[in-house]
Formats: structure tokens, sequence, C-alpha cells
């Protein structure tokens, strides 16, 4: 099908996510027809920068030979079969790989298919623990203010973006929202403690777990808080019973400079969530992990019915999980996280001079993920009209990058093999694209 053609069809036809589609027919969409390393293609032969690795989920780039071959290998195995009753290779291989990296005693997997289920499992999960070990009035999860954990219903229960979520307040069970910090450190970090203290010893006894997002909350726009902040609420909610539930399906697989982000906490959760990036970003696998003490609490006479009522239909997908194997062995292999780190170094020396800009108002960063928040010369917000972040995405597209704005922030989550080159090119690109937009 020639461009135009696929531009009419995908106007007539497709809704696409988090987005106004009044605006979206209103121009030319941009198609990407293939993919090479860290750039995309589009239906013309024009290069971008894959700045936002995807939608997060890109770890070694695109088109990587050694995840082809994982994945051709297990096509020529098989492509699906079930989880409910049968259970194959790679899955195993998968789960038992995920035990031994992933921090703490996380010994056990439970597969779905994308960020969202892999949170919904985790409530369930924590809440019916908790039932079957009598806490019968933890019925409730604590949240940080800001949260984002995915779409499904359950999960937009422990969220709190008001812009996505206040629409479907009606349809949503009650959270306790502990309030969180923009940035790591400072007076803002020190009130937001005291007073999420506070909240988690009114709240304590009726809890069944502390959900959160360690060290970035990535759709909120890139809010960052430091090691100490969330290890002095986890110790605390642990402490009085509450299960501790960290959702990485953003900040894992390296994106923070460690495997974890809960490996710079320093403490171990009961359950972590793992998906954007689990697959190298190829496929969608999702994983929940647990400690074999929450496990243990599922087990009974199948009369009994203390299993985790639960499962869906393409769960631990064959393809997927040889991927995943596949991605896990090459950030070892290349020492990815080693990559991630020089590109970071680059990016913020970078970020240091885009900071002089006088409508870049911050800018936090922390690993591969940036936030740079847009205002005017001033100080003042911008009118939400005026659509200032998003004019300025689409301004780095003429100049050969793909980059997102959430807000008033542009968002720059590169895959972790992005060069230290490509990653000081990707934040000078952003840096002309706010002059000629602002200026
Ligand atoms: C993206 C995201 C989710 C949801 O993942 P989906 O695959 O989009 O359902 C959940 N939690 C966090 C922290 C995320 O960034």
């Amino acid at each position: 099908m020639d461009p135009k053609t696929l531009a009419l069809l995908d106007h007539r036809h497709l809704w696409h996510p988090f987005t106004q589609q009044a605006e979206w027919v209103a121009s030319a969409p941009l198609i990407v027809a293939e993919a090479d390393g860290v750039y995309l293609i589009d239906v013309h032969g024009r290069r971008y920068l894959d700045g936002v690795s995807s939608l997060w989920t890109n770890v070694h780039g695109h088109r990587v030979p050694e995840l082809d071959r994982a994945l051709q290998e297990q096509l020529g195995r098989v492509a699906h079969s079930t989880m409910l009753g049968l259970t194959h290779p790679s899955a195993i291989a998968l789960a038992a790989r995920l035990a031994e990296l992933s921090p703490g005693e996380l010994v056990r997997t439970f597969y779905s298919d994308n960020g969202s289920t892999a949170v919904e499992v985790a409530l369930k999960m924590a809440f019916q623990s908790q039932q079957q070990r009598g806490e019968h009035r933890r019925t409730r999860f604590a949240t940080l203010r800001d949260a984002y954990h995915g779409d499904t219903l359950g999960a937009v229960s422990v969220g709190s973006i008001e812009l996505f979520h206040a629409i479907y307040r009606p349809l949503l069970f009650d959270a306790i929202s502990l309030p969180a910090p923009t940035s790591p450190g400072g007076p803002e970090e020190e009130e937001a403690l005291s007073r999420g203290l506070q909240l988690l010893e009114e709240h304590g006894d009726t809890l069944a777990a502390f959900v959160f997002e360690p060290l970035v909350q990535g759709a909120a726009g890139m809010k960052m808080h430091s090691a100490s902040f969330l290890r002095a609420l986890a110790q605390r909610a642990r402490e009085l019973g509450v299960l501790l539930v960290a959702d990485e399906v953003a900040v894992g697989l390296g994106r923070t400079g460690s495997l974890f982000a809960m490996e710079q906490v320093g403490l171990a959760p009961d359950l972590l969530c793992l998906a954007k990036g689990l697959a190298g970003g190829y496929l969608p696998l999702a994983a929940t992990l647990c400690t074999e003490s929450i496990y243990q609490a599922f087990l009974g006479a199948p009369e009994a019915h203390r299993q985790f009522f639960h499962g869906h239909t393409f769960t631990g997908n064959p393809l997927a999980a040889a991927v995943a194997l596949a991605s896990l062995e090459r950030i070892e292999a290349e020492d990815v996280l080693a990559q991630a780190d020089a590109l970071a170094g680059a990016m913020s020396a970078a970020l240091d001079e885009l900071s002089s800009l006088p409508w870049v108002s911050r800018i936090r960063r922390r690993g591969v993920m940036v936030g740079i928040d847009l205002s005017q010369p001033d100080g003042s917000s911008w009118a939400p009209s005026a659509r200032v972040a998003h004019r300025v995405a689409m301004a780095t597209r003429p100049r050969g990058a793909i980059v997102r704005p959430l807000g008033d922030t542009i968002v720059l989550n590169p895959p972790l093999v992005m060069s230290p080159d490509q990653g000081a090119l990707l934040v000078q690109i952003v840096g002309e694209a706010v002059a000629e937009v602002c200026g």
C-alpha cells in the first residue's frame, strides 16, 4: 500500500491510544515502516532516533541479531500453547532466570502480557494472600500521589494522575494516596515523608499493600524521589504488616542505572511487576514476581479453593519468553548497564547546556530517564491550549528524532544501547525544537 492510502485508511479505521482523534486526523501520520538499531524509518525512508524507546520498551535497539535468532528458533518449535494445565521450556527457563536476577527472595513468577495486568495480578495476589492469612481487615492499598500503574480499572484505582483518571473516578475503588515529591531531596521531600508516615500510621492496619513506582514516577512526567524517601516509607509499611509491591514496569531492566530500581532502594519488595522492557521491546510480556511466603498462602487442597483465580489466555507466550531470555542474556554479555551509564553521562552533559535555555524551567534525570519541564521565561506555565510540549515533540521530527510530551514536560528515555554521541544529538535536537517553538 502507498503512504497516501495508508494514511487515509488509518484516519478512517484506527483509534489511537491517549489521542484526541480530532487532532490526529488533521495531519498526516508518521508511518513507521522499519527500523535499524536505534533508528525508526518511515515509509519515505526518513530516519529518526528512537528517543523514547518505542514507548519505553526497547532495550538493545531494533532488529538485534541475537533476539531475532531466539525468536526464529522458538518459531521453529512452537509459537503458542498455554500455561493452563501445560508448561513449556522458555517460560520455565525465564522464571528461573528472573529468580536469580531479581532483588531479594522473589522466587516465583506469574506471567501475563502487559504492565496493567502485571499490576492487577499483584493487587489481587497481595489482597488474597492477606485474606487467606486471616488478615480480613486489609482490603485497601496505599499508593504515591501522581502514580501511574496502567489503564485497567484496578490499576487506575491505584493511580492518581488527575488528567488520565478523573473521569473514571465513579468506577474505582478507594486508595490511600501518600504525597510524593517532584524531585529528590529538599524540604518538599521531607514534608512528603512525614505526611506519608503519618498516613501509614493512621491506615496501616487496613492496608493490604503499598504499591509504588520506585525512584521514577514515569507517566507523571518523570517525577523523582530519593531512594531514602522510598526506603523510609516502605520500611514503615512493612513493619505495619503491609506488603510491598514494586511496579518496575517502567524503571526495571536497567533504566535507572541498575537492573532493578529496588537494588538502589536497598529493600526487597514482596511483589515486583515487570513488562515494558522484559522482552527487550520486541513482544508483549509481563511478569509478577513474588516471595515464597506469598505463594504459600495459596496452597491447600483443590476443594479448599485457595488457588489464585486469575489468568490471561496468552500468558507466558513462548515467543515472548524466548526473546526475554535472549534479552537478559545480552544485557549481561554486552554489559548493557555500562553502555546505559555512558549514555546517561553524555546526555547529562548535553542537558546541562540545555538547562540554560530560558524556556527550560527544570530537568530531572535518573539513568536514561529524563524529564524536561518547559515554561515561559518568567517561570510561569504556558496556556494548555498552546500545546507547547506537543509542538516541541513534533518539531523534533524534521530534525530526525521521536520524543514524547507529558503535559508541559518533554520525556526522553532512549534504548540503553544508544551511543553517547547519539544521546547528545538527541538532547541537542530537543534544544533546537524548544528554541524554534518557544522563541
Ligand atoms: C506503562 C506502565 C504500566 C502499564 O503498562 P501497559 O503495558 O501499558 O499496560 C504500568 N506501570 C507503569 C509504571 C508503567 O510505566
